[in-house]
């Protein structure tokens, strides 16, 4: 492990990569894969024992030493000598709120109720995602949105029936393993740390971490991800089966949907002509930027058309062969702020899907009951 300490240290600025950069490209191979969701469900799948090859041993002792790390070192450790927190009042409008994420180029915010000085969550695309759905099923409602506040989002949400806010938290102090456990087990993709002040004994919000610091921090420290040198093709990581895909023309509310109804974050755009091309991907962060000011309109719009409105800055499209390593992986984690890496073959046809919450699952969960 290197002497780094925070997340930033020792990492050259990100270099952004061109739109539809292709990492490598390896050949299309026909492996069934488990979903890593049905881990946490049903517990990991038994694989039949066979004798470990030095490979697979190689891949295990880089795992464990990942995950020591994680064990002595606390949230606090994540957070780089000097940040920014934005955190919104629950009385603030639904509608100012999205014109300060985008100001600032941030897509969550952890929640304060100022009646009561109490953390009230962790507001992210989800929850705008909740209001969507509302306003498609109450449309009667639409002319009342700009009254909205974001304390009315628990309402929506129950109205709604979806899980609410994500309240879950983590203490600086509490092992950086026990914040990835918690995210895991609530499969958030942040995780607020909160401490408790000392004199007032009221609660402090001290920052957010997310599912990419935190790989980026074991990217950064343990040399020992160089060791998870088998290639994806023989890993039970990512999702390679029954995936929700769209083309240009699909109504951004059909995506949205999906979104929702798969509990993901991207859904890859396909060429209509059957080929299984991969010609963009389609975020969830990309909403916010459709219904900044309110205009809830732009829902009507077709992906193709939502697409023409990301920021020029937009970082593009990660993609991996399944010849690829999660060492590979992590490097590019380390250089880049990439949250998902689309797996295609070399004609850019679509295998599958690793996000940073398979990487993270398996990092932590693979071969761990022998430990
Ligand atoms: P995410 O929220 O994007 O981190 O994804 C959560 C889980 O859903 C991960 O196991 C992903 O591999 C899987 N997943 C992500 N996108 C898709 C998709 N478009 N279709 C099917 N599964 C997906």
């Amino acid at each position: 492990m290197s002497g780094a300490d925070t997340a930033d240290a020792a990492v050259p600025p990100a270099a952004p990569l061109p739109r539809n950069n292709l990492l490598h490209s390896g050949s299309p191979l026909g492996h069934a894969f488990v979903t890593p969701r049905t881990y946490l469900e049903q517990g990991r799948p038994t694989m039949p024992p066979r004798a470990l090859t030095a490979a697979d041993r190689e891949q295990l002792d880089g795992l464990k030493t990942i995950r020591a790390f994680l064990k002595v070192r606390t949230s606090y450790d994540v957070l780089p000598l000097s940040f920014r927190l934005i955190i919104f009042d629950t009385a603030l409008l639904v509608k100012k709120s999205l014109n300060i994420l985008i100001q600032n180029g941030i897509v969550s915010a952890p929640l304060w109720d100022s009646k009561t000085s109490t953390f009230a969550g962790l507001l992210t695309t989800s929850d705008y995602i909740n209001v969507i759905q509302y306003y498609w099923q109450n449309p009667e409602q639409l002319a009342r949105i700009d009254q909205f506040r974001l304390s009315s989002l628990r309402d929506i949400e129950r109205s709604l029936g979806v899980s609410p806010i994500e309240t879950i938290s983590v203490h600086p102090e509490r092992p950086l393993y026990e914040a990835c456990r918690k995210m895991l087990e609530s499969r958030a993709r942040r995780i607020p740390i909160v401490d408790i002040d000392d004199e007032t004994r009221r609660t402090t919000v001290v920052s957010v971490i997310t599912q990419y610091r935190l790989l980026k921090f074991i990217a950064v420290n343990v040399k020992e991800t160089q060791m998870l040198r088998k290639p994806l093709k023989d890993l039970s990581v990512g999702t390679y089966k029954d995936l929700a895909t769209a083309y240009m023309d699909t109504p951004v509310m059909d995506v949205i949907h999906m979104l929702v109804k798969k509990s993901i974050s991207s859904v890859p755009i396909l060429d209509k002509d059957g080929s299984g091309t991969v010609l963009n991907v389609f975020e969830a962060v990309d909403i916010i930027t459709l219904i900044k000011g309110g205009i809830y309109d732009e829902l009507n719009l077709s992906v193709g058309d939502a697409l023409l409105k990301r920021s020029d800055d937009f970082p593009g499209i990660y993609t991996c062969s399944m010849q690829d390593q999660l060492s590979t992986i992590y490097d590019t984690i380390r250089r880049s702020r990439v949250h998902r890496f689309i797996v295609i073959d070399e004609h850019r046809k679509l295998q599958g899907v690793l996000t940073l919450s398979d990487i993270l699952e398996y990092t932590l969960l693979e071969g761990e009951e022998n430990e």
